[in-house]
C-alpha cells in the first residue's frame, strides 16, 4: 500500500512529529512510522528509569505542544507529581507522559487517521518514479510513501583513538545499557568526555552500587553547570553589529562582568540563537566548534541543581577525578585497559590503568557513518552531509537538499540531523516547533 507519510524513528522528534501529524492531518490519511525501539517516543533520553535521570529543562517548558506550554505541568499535577514551573522532573516520567498524550490523540482519531508501527529499520531509501520515495526495510519489507520524515537522531562518536577496539573493557557506545549490569563495585573507571552523557553515566553507576574511583578525561575537563534554583530572568540582547564569534563572546563577558548573571545573559541569547547562526560563515562555525563548543555546552546546555549536587559531592570526596588532556594511547591488556594522555596546557604525558573505559565524547556531533539508511541516501543524492559534521543540509522549512543543494519535495528532517540549519535543534524546547512546522507542511502537501 502506498502511506501518505512515513515518520522514521522512535525518539521524541517522531513522535513529536506523529502527534502533530494526528492534529493537521485530513481524514482518510495512513501514517507508518518506522522504528525497531521497544517504547515509541522515549528514544535515548526518556527511556531510563533512574531517579537521578532528570529533565534538563524546567517543566515549564517541556510540554510536546508549542502552543499548550502548560500542557506537561498539567500531566504532572494529575498524576500526583510536583509541578512547579521550575521542577526538573525524571526523564522516566517525561517518556510516560509522552506516551499519554500520544495514546489519546490516537484514540480521538481513531476512525480517520490510521497509524501502522512498522517495527523494522529502513535501511535505504530512494525516489520513486512519478513522485514519493520507497524505502527497504531491514525485515526484508519495501514501504511506498509520498512524505518522509527522517527523526533519526545522532549516532555515537567513535572511540577517539585509532585502533582502539570495542570490547567489554572498552564500551564505545554507554547507550546500550547492558554494561553496567556487568560492572563490578570495586572497579577503577575512565570516562572519556565531560559532558551531559558523563554526568548520566556517573549517576547510573552509583545507583547500580559501583563504589570505585572514576576518571572523567576531557580535553578541557570542563563539566556542565547547574540551573539556578531561583531562575534569574533572561536579559533580552542587542547583538553587536559585528558577527564575529570573538566579538560576540566578548560583548556576553563583558555584561558578566558588569554584574549580570551570567544565566541570564546566556538565556537572553536564546532567541536570536538560530538566526545568528544562520548568519555565520563556514570559517565563523568551524572556529565556533573548535575553540567555543565546551564553553557554550556547559553554559547552555545545564544540569538540575540536585543532580549537580550530587556530582559535586562525588568530586569532593574524591570518588570521580576530572582530568584535561588529549588521550593519544588506549588498548586493552588482558582484563585492565592502559591509558596515556598528554595534559592540557603542559608536555608530560600521564599514564592511567583502569578496569574499564566509558566511551561518552559525542552525541553532539557525529557525521552519517553510523547509519546504513543516511548512507545510502547519500549515494543516490538525495542527501547532502554537512561538511562541518552537523548532520545534513536542509532548508529553512526542513526540507532535506539534494546533492545539488536543491530541497525536495515531502522529503524532511527533523532533530539533530537538521543542527546545520539551526544549530539548536536537539532539545524539546526547539524540536517541538519545528515538528510542528514539518507536520504543517506535510499536511498542506509543501
Ligand atoms: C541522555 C539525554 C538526556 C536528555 N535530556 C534532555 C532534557 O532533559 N530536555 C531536553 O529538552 N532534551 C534533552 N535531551 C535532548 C534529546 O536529544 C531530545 O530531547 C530528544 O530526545 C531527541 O530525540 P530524537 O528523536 O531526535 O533522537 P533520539 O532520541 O536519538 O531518537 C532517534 C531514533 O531514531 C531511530 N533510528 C535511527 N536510525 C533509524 C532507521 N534507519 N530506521 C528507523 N529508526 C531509526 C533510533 O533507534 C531512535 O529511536 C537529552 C538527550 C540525551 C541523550
Amino acid at each position: 500500500m502506498l502511506y501518505d507519510v512515513a515518520v522514521v524513528g522512535s525518539g521524541f522528534s517522531a513522535i513529536a512529529v506523529t502527534i502533530n501529524l494526528l492534529r493537521s492531518m485530513p481524514d482518510g490519511t495512513a501514517i507508518a512510522v518506522v522504528g525497531d525501539d521497544v517504547d515509541f517516543g522515549r528514544g535515548t533520553a526518556y527511556r531510563t528509569e533512574f531517579h537521578l535521570h532528570r529533565l534538563n529543562v524546567p517543566a515549564a517548558r517541556m510540554s510536546v505542544f508549542c502552543d499548550v506550554p502548560d500542557d506537561f505541568r498539567q500531566w504532572l499535577a494529575s498524576n500526583g507529581r510536583p509541578s512547579d514551573a521550575q521542577v526538573f522532573a525524571s526523564r522516566g516520567d517525561y517518556g510516560l507522559y509522552l506516551r499519554d498524550r500520544f495514546a489519546a490523540l490516537l484514540r480521538e482519531r481513531r476512525q480517520g487517521v490510521r497509524v501502522d508501527f512498522l517495527k523494522s529499520k529502513a535501511k535505504e531509501c530512494m525516489r520513486r518514479a512519478g513522485d514519493g520515495y520507497s524505502f527497504h526495510l531491514t525485515n526484508d519489507t519495501r514501504l511506498d510513501v509520498k512524505s518522509v520524515v527522517l527523526c533519526l537522531g545522532l549516532g555515537n562518536a567513535d572511540l577517539p583513538v585509532a585502533g582502539a577496539d570495542a570490547s567489554d573493557r572498552i564500551v564505545a557506545n554507554p547507550w546500550r545499557l547492558k554494561w553496567l549490569s556487568t560492572v563490578e563495585p570495586e572497579e577503577e573507571i575512565c570516562i572519556l568526555g565531560s559532558g551531559l552523557t558523563m554526568i548520566d553515566q556517573v549517576l547510573a553507576m552509583r545507583e547500580h552500587g559501583h563504589k570505585g574511583r572514576i576518571h572523567v578525561l576531557s580535553r578541557r575537563g570542563l563539566v556542565p553547570l547547574p540551573h539556578a534554583t531561583d531562575a534569574p530572568p533572561a536579559i533580552s540582547q542587542r547583538l553587536p553589529e559585528h558577527r564575529e564569534i570573538s566579538a560576540i563572546l566578548r560583548s556576553l563577558r563583558d555584561q558578566v562582568r558588569q554584574g549580570s548573571d551570567w544565566r541570564a545573559v546566556m538565556d537572553g541569547l536564546r532567541p536570536h540563537t538560530q538566526a545568528l547562526w544562520q548568519s555565520l560563515r563556514r570559517e565563523q562555525r568551524s572556529r565556533f566548534l573548535r575553540h567555543g563548543l565546551a564553553w557554550w555546552n556547559i553554559h547552555r546546555h545545564r544540569l538540575a541543581p540536585p543532580v549537580r549536587q550530587r556530582f559535586e559531592a562525588l568530586l569532593e570526596d574524591g570518588t570521580v577525578v576530572v582530568h584535561a588532556g588529549y588521550l593519544k594511547v588506549m588498548e586493552q591488556h588482558g582484563e585492565r585497559v592502559r591509558m596515556a594522555f598528554r595534559k592540557r596546557g603542559r608536555p608530560d604525558m600521564q599514564e592511567l590503568a583502569v578496569d574499564r573505559v566509558i566511551n561518552c565524547t559525542g552525541m553532539e556531533r557525529a557525521g552519517l557513518k553510523h547509519s546504513p539508511l543516511l548512507l545510502s541516501m547519500q549515494q543516490a543524492g538525495i542527501l547532502l552531509p554537512d561538511t562541518l559534521g552537523l548532520g545534513i543540509i536542509v532548508d529553512d522549512g526542513s526540507q532535506v537538499c539534494d546533492v545539488d543543494g536543491k530541497a525536495q519535495q515531502g522529503l524532511y528532517a527533523v532533530g539533530a540531523l537538521t543542527a546545520s540549519q539551526f544549530w539548536e535543534i536537539t532539545a524539546v524546547p526547539d524540536i517541538r516547533v519545528q515538528a510542528k512546522d514539518v507536520a504543517e507542511r506535510v499536511a498542506a502537501g509543501r
